[in-house]
Parts: structure tokens; C-alpha cells; sequence
């Protein structure tokens, strides 16, 4: 028998404010999907992702690697029409890469694998890591393609541009293949909030040193944060432990409730308890959500139960209050003063928020030390109401054509958030046309499929 031990472990980072990555740890099911969006459209195409994912896949009553490919298939459909459905998620999508304990017809269990997009899987074995699933971006195309090297990719401008994401078609192109398990094989499922600050041979040292796949995870959010955490992060651990009876079946062993909760008993799947193949049943719990997963989002070991962790924002514990007493103050007042006074608040407050509600109803895109940012507010300030920064993308000067230089440098304003997302994403597109010269298929596509042109299925991966 071959037992799984997960340990997981979600941060927001440094940078960013708000966490649009989502993890799913259920038995025999693991999932890390990285959203993209304004607003909180980024948050809501990974959640619906993942719990999409998990719901057909149960839904299914098969383990298998078809049942894993069908379930991110409706995950994509899911997302799509949900972007289709309201105004400001237009445009929103994810990656997605998911694990998964499927079941052989003769009786022996394997590992499935999903991926779209540039969250990525790999492979720790023997003191090496092997990166499993091949990015979907433009810069892993250019590199298949023998134009760029690995280090010049890791530093193009354009390395977060997506060639395939989910959710932002009718239908997506999911990579699905099947991996064999072995004793002390470790896999790492991650958002590219890790890689982006990382090495490869910086995370695989991290998974050497900490035997505990929990303790693995805590510290790896801990090396992408002490460089910078420029992205949220989001880790999956999956240690294959074997004993010697029956290598070829899995058993899913749950720890203590990643979000809190206590431990609960999960035997592995069919055939029942202890000697069961694969994959226990799963229970989809929609909208459930963590209490602990702040800080580090306590990173957790498996859960029995599905669970989608969700974007977490620490939670503050609310501060001793003490009470305060206060001595009864004599009137002073009349009730025509007290008119006055109310009534002359009410105009002073009103003509504030009026002032307040211009000054912030608008979003500009910028260049803020060669970078560009969204701010809310407009450029310059209204009176004592000043932008503030909304969201700071990937993306620097160097991104977009450099004659929208000058018009950034004075503050591109456009009514919403989303609609600043858009608009980087034209820019970056324009430059990417101006730069690439797409298909034809002179180039020949990597992956046997053609390189898409951006403005059609690039996906510029805004935050
Ligand atoms: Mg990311």
C-alpha cells in the first residue's frame, strides 16, 4: 500500500492585495488554481475553478485520468459562463493544475494530472526536481521554438503573457497525462508566485530539507516572501510514502484539518478501508471555506473533505476592548442648536462625499517607477483626496508599445478596474504583435498546435 501525505500552504505575498490563487486538498484530488481579473473577478474564476473541478470529478463516480480531463473541462465551462453572465468578471480566467489518485482496470492506482496555464507541477525525487507540466506562455513557446533561452525567458517582459488559460474560451486545451507514483516521490503543485522568485534547484533544496510536506510548504511561501512576494503564493506538498505490502495502491491519509478543523479519518477509497484502491469518495463541499488559513495561511496538512482554501486575508483578532465608563456631562444645548448643528453637518458631509465620490470613481493606468500601476482616484488628486494604488500588474514600461509612454506617464484614466485591465492587456498585445511575428505556422507551434495570436487567445496575465 502507498500512502499520500499533503501539506499545503497559501499567502496573498507582499505586493499584491488580495489573494486570487486557490488550493483544493481533498482526498485523492489536489488543486492549485491562479486567477486573473479586476476587481474580484481573479478570486472568483479560481474558487469556481477549483470547485468545479472537484464537483464533476466526484460527480463522475470514476477515477480516472478521462473523468480528471472531463472535470477541468466543465471547471473551464464553469468559469466562462460565469464570466459571461456578469459585466465586470469579462474577462477573467485561470490556470489550473490538479493532481489526482485514479484507478487502472487492473486493480493498481496512478496519478493523473490537469494543467492549463503557467501553474506548474513537479516532480522531487532522489535530491532532483523535475518540472512536469510545460508553461503556457509565450515565452515557453519562443523557448520550444529555440528562440529564447530559459534565462532570457525568466526575465522577458512578456514572460507572464498566457497562451492558454481557463475559463476565457467556450472550450480550453487541457494537457492531461498520467504519472506512476513510487516510495518517496514528493510533488509540488504551485502558482508562479513561487517560481517567480525562486530557482528550481532553490525550491528543490527547500523540499530536501524539510521532511514534513506541511513544513515543506510553510517554507517555501517563507523563501518566495523573503524575495520580494511579488505574487500570492500557493503550494501544494504530495509525499508518496509506500510500505511494502501492495505498492501499487494508494491510500490517501489525511492530517489535521488544513483550515482548522480537527483531524478527521479518510480510508482510502474502494474496496473499502485499509486495503481500499485509490481514491476515497470526496464530498464536495461548495463554499466551504477555511477560518485559519491567515499568516502563512496556516499551512495545513490534507483534509478528509474537500476544501477550496480560500484567498485569505489574515484574520485580525479583534483587540481587547476595555470598558469605558463616562461620567454624564450636563446639557448644554437646545434643540435648536442641536438643528443647526445637524443640519450644517449634513451639507458639510454631503458636499465631502460628493467630492469624495469624484475623486474616487475613476481608475488611471500609469508608469510609477517604470512599472505600471492602476491607481483609483484621479491623476493629481482632488483636493485632499489622493490616487491610490489599485493594483500593480506585471508588467513594466518595457511591456507596451513606447509611444503609449507619454499618454501613461500622464495618467490613462478609464472608468473601472476591469476596464484598466483591458486596456494594459491591448497594450501588452500590441507590442507583443509588434515584436512576435505570429504564425503562419513558418515557426513551427510547440506542442503540435499553432501559436495563437495574443489578441485572440493570449491571455495577458493581469493581476
Ligand atoms: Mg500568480
Amino acid at each position: 500500500m502507498t500512502k499520500l501525505v499533503v501539506g499545503s500552504a497559501t499567502d496573498v505575498g507582499l505586493v499584491r492585495a488580495n489573494n486570487q490563487d486557490q488550493m483544493l486538498v481533498a482526498p485523492g484530488l489536489y488543486a492549485v488554481a491562479d486567477g486573473m481579473g479586476g476587481h474580484a473577478a481573479g478570486e472568483v474564476a479560481s474558487a469556481t475553478a477549483v470547485r468545479a473541478l472537484q464537483a464533476a470529478f466526484e460527480a463522475s463516480g470514476e477515477r480516472s485520468s478521462q473523468a480528471l480531463g472531463t472535470a477541468a473541462r466543465a471547471a473551464n465551462r464553469a468559469v466562462w459562463e460565469q464570466a459571461r453572465a456578469n459585466r465586470g468578471m469579462f474577462g477573467m480566467g485561470t490556470t489550473l493544475v490538479a493532481l489526482a489518485v485514479v484507478e487502472h482496470e487492473d486493480g493498481t492506482s496512478g496519478l493523473a494530472v490537469a494543467h492549463i496555464g503557467d501553474s506548474r507541477l513537479y516532480l522531487w525525487k532522489q535530491g532532483g526536481l523535475d518540472q512536469l507540466t510545460v508553461d503556457h506562455t509565450l515565452v515557453q513557446e519562443l523557448i520550444d521554438d529555440g528562440q529564447l533561452s530559459p534565462a532570457q525567458a525568466s526575465i522577458h517582459p512578456q514572460r507572464h503573457v498566457l497562451t492558454r488559460a481557463l475559463g476565457v474560451e467556450p472550450s480550453a486545451d487541457i494537457d492531461v497525462f498520467e504519472v506512476k507514483p513510487q516510495h518517496g516521490d514528493r510533488y509540488l503543485l504551485c502558482s508562479d508566485g513561487l517560481p517567480r522568485e525562486a530557482s528550481d534547484k532553490e525550491i528543490g533544496a527547500v523540499l530536501g530539507r524539510y521532511p514534513d510536506p506541511t513544513a515543506a510548504a510553510r517554507e517555501l511561501i517563507n523563501l518566495a516572501k523573503s524575495r520580494g512576494g511579488n505574487d500570492n503564493i500557493t503550494v501544494v506538498v504530495v509525499d508518496v510514502l509506500a510500505n511494502d505490502s501492495s505498492p501499487d495502491t494508494l491510500i490517501v491519509v489525511p492530517g489535521p484539518d488544513a483550515f482548522g478543523g480537527p483531524p478527521t479519518e479518510s480510508s482510502a477509497g474502494a474496496g473499502g478501508g485499509q486495503g481500499g484502491t485509490a481514491a476515497p469518495a470526496l464530498r464536495a463541499q461548495p463554499g466551504r471555506r477555511g477560518a485559519a488559513t491567515a499568516e502563512s495561511d496556516e499551512p495545513g496538512t490534507s483534509t478528509s473533505e474537500g476544501d477550496v482554501a480560500p484567498a485569505k486575508d489574515s484574520a485580525v483578532p479583534p483587540p481587547d476592548i476595555a470598558p469605558v465608563h463616562l461620567a454624564a456631562s450636563p446639557k448644554r444645548f437646545t434643540w435648536r442648536v442641536l438643528a443647526f448643528v445637524a443640519a450644517a453637518g449634513a451639507v458639510i458631509g454631503g458636499a465631502i462625499g460628493a467630492i469624495a465620490w469624484y475623486a474616487r470613481s475613476a481608475y488611471f493606468v500609469t508608469v510609477s517607477h517604470g512599472n505600471i500601476d492602476v491607481y483609483q482616484g484621479r491623476p493629481g488628486g482632488v483636493l485632499w483626496f489622493g490616487p491610490t494604488l489599485a493594483e500593480r500588474t506585471r508588467y513594466t514600461a518595457q511591456s507596451v508599445p513606447q509611444y503609449e509612454l507619454a499618454t501613461l506617464e500622464q495618467g490613462e484614466l478609464v472608468p473601472s478596474l476591469s476596464q484598466a485591465n483591458l486596456y494594459i492587456r491591448r497594450l501588452v498585445s500590441q507590442k507583443i504583435e509588434a515584436q512576435v511575428p505570429l504564425p503562419g505556422g513558418a515557426r513551427g507551434a510547440p506542442h503540435g498546435k499553432q501559436l495563437p495570436s495574443p489578441s485572440k487567445t493570449g491571455t495577458a496575465k493581469l493581476p
